[in-house]
């Protein structure tokens, strides 16, 4: 396997359109032809010719979906991959698939808040399936949740919001120990962080932050081997097949044409996150960033990363209440137009948004408290248009203002 994902991208082989064009076609089509009547029940009967799956019906594979599942199984050095029409219908297919009724999860207990309620509500109510979630910087206490049901340890590369680097070999070597696979989210750190190298067995993400990073669409993939992504796929017990949470071709497409220039987006999108991470924590503000030498996960992350992607496109300014947070973004937003208060990340414009009461807010108090999400930690995606210079004197210039108006 080539270490490097951009390498790996360029050495698959090229889906050409149907006329020979540069990108690859969109196939439109639900339902596909066979030439004989034999041929569909013994597509039926799982006949895949040596694919993941077969062209049969677009719920199950599609030729355009199919080609950007193969570029993701490239940038993540997975055997193969599929995509979703959500990030969140990739992790539950993946969940779903492992577990069964009353089987248990070993989970981080930082995670992206539907993750979050994903585990902690849905799951337990609707299939008995429970979750403790963990420190994953305490490795003892990962080995120590692991019991007899346990199916899996899941994690994310670095959590959302909080940043928190996920130690992937230690976790692999915890997880293989048992027996069970190791399934990590890298949605904030593609290319940064390739975890299939390191040990997780199953990749999930949320095309629709970095990867797809033009904010128009929602879709996700599962990267992992051939055998789980036919699993996921199975005619009877398959979680993508049967609860249909399809990718549109259309989607594939669109998202296939932008992951050329993933490489260059991630690079800038770093470049400017630490140097903004650095100034303001110059100025003494409370910055959350792997990059920076306070950052708990500060040595990890530049053990595990690729250096050529420096530390990711997310900060977080702990701005000590919601109000200050808030005030901070409505001049940034209004003021200012350094950036826009919405939720998501991955974006060229810079987003915003106080995570405890937006993308967290699934967590109670407590789980808030345990993650370290305080009330006025004020998530930064940061963009890459205009200069970063010009960019600086737009948050400078809000500062100062905040700072002199005395808001609490
Ligand atoms: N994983 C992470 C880390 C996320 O931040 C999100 C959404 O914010 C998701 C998964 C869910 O992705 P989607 O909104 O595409 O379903």
């Amino acid at each position: 396997m080539i270490k490097d994902p951009i390498e790996s991208l360029a050495s698959i082989d090229r889906e050409f359109g149907e006329h020979g064009g540069v990108n690859m076609s969109i196939e439109a089509s639900t339902t596909f032809t066979v030439m004989e009547p034999d041929t569909m029940p013994a597509l039926f009967e799982g006949d895949t010719e040596g694919r993941e799956g077969c062209y049969l019906y677009g719920r199950h594979f599609n030729p355009t979906v199919f080609a950007l599942g193969r570029e993701l199984a490239a940038l993540e050095g997975t055997e193969a991959a599929y995509c979703t029409a959500s990030g969140m219908a990739a992790i539950s297919a993946v969940l779903l698939q492992l577990c069964s009724v009353g089987d248990h999860i070993v989970a981080s207990d930082t995670l992206y808040g539907g993750t979050y309620a994903f585990l902690n509500d849905y799951l337990p109510l609707k299939s008995g399936v429970t979750t403790t979630f963990v420190d994953l910087a305490d490795a003892d206490a990962v080995a120590a949740a692991i019991t007899a049901r346990t199916k899996l340890v899941y994690a994310e590369s670095m959590s959302n919001p909080t940043l928190r680097v996920a130690d992937i070999p230690g976790l692999a070597n915890i997880a293989h120990g048992k027996s069970i696979p190791l399934v990590i989210d890298n949605t904030f750190s593609p290319l940064l962080i390739r975890p299939s190298a390191m040990g997780a067995d199953i990749v999930v993400h949320s095309l629709t932050k970095f990867i797809n990073g033009a904010s128009d669409v929602i879709a996700g993939a599962v990267c992992a081997s051939r055998d789980f992504i036919r699993e996921l796929m199975d005619l009877r017990t398959g979680s993508l097949m049967i609860l249909g949470p399809t990718m549109d071709p259309v989607t594939a497409s669109k998202i296939s044409l932008r992951i050329p220039h993933l490489a260059l987006r991630v690079a800038e999108h770093s470049r400017r996150a630490e140097v903004f991470a650095s100034r303001l924590a110059d100025r003494g503000y409370k910055v959350v960033y792997p990059g920076l030498a306070q950052h708990p996960d500060h040595e990890l992350m530049a053990k595990i990363r690729s250096n050529r992607y420096g530390y990711g496109g997310l900060f977080c300014l702990d701005m000590g209440s919601t109000n200050r947070a808030n005030h901070l973004m409505d001049l940034l937003q209004n003021k200012y137009g350094f950036g826009y208060m919405a939720v998501s990340l991955g974006y060229s414009e810079t987003l915003m948004s106080c995570s405890a009461s937006s993308t967290s807010s699934e967590l109670n108090q407590q789980a808030l408290e345990t993650a370290g999400i305080t009330p006025g930690l004020l998530r930064i995606s940061i963009g890459y248009t205009g200069s970063l210079e010009q960019r600086w004197r737009q948050f400078e210039s809000a500062l100062n203002e905040l700072e002199v108006s005395k808001v609490a």
